[in-house]
Formats: C-alpha cells, structure tokens, sequence
C-alpha cells in the first residue's frame, strides 16, 4: 500500500483514504484529519518548510 505522510502531523496517511487533501506549489499534500488540513491551508509554507517538524497528533 502506498502511503503518503501528512505534513502537519507526520502521520502516514493513504490517499486513497486521507480526510483532506490540498494543492501547494504544484504538488498534493494529503491529511489525517479536517483540522490538519485546515492548519495547512491557512499557512501552507510552513508546513513545507524545510525547518518545520511534525509533533504528532494533539
Ligand atoms: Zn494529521
């Protein structure tokens, strides 16, 4: 199974599957949950950063 891995939580998430996902630069970023999703969308470089970490969910 393919996974792909939520950028604001780190979790690994299959698209197929995935709550939420959103266009940034040209690539498809997919998430856990709608408040992931919500937390990209409102500040998309930052969870593209290279600096940021995931925490985890919570
Ligand atoms: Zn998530």
């Amino acid at each position: 199974m393919n996974t792909v891995t939520d950028p604001v939580c780190g979790m690994k998430v299959d698209p197929g599957k995935a709550v939420g996902s959103s266009m940034h630069e040209g690539k498809k970023y997919y998430f856990c949950s709608r408040g992931c999703e919500e937390k990209f969308d409102a500040d998309p470089k930052k969870y593209t950063s290279a600096d940021y970490k995931p925490k985890g969910m919570g």
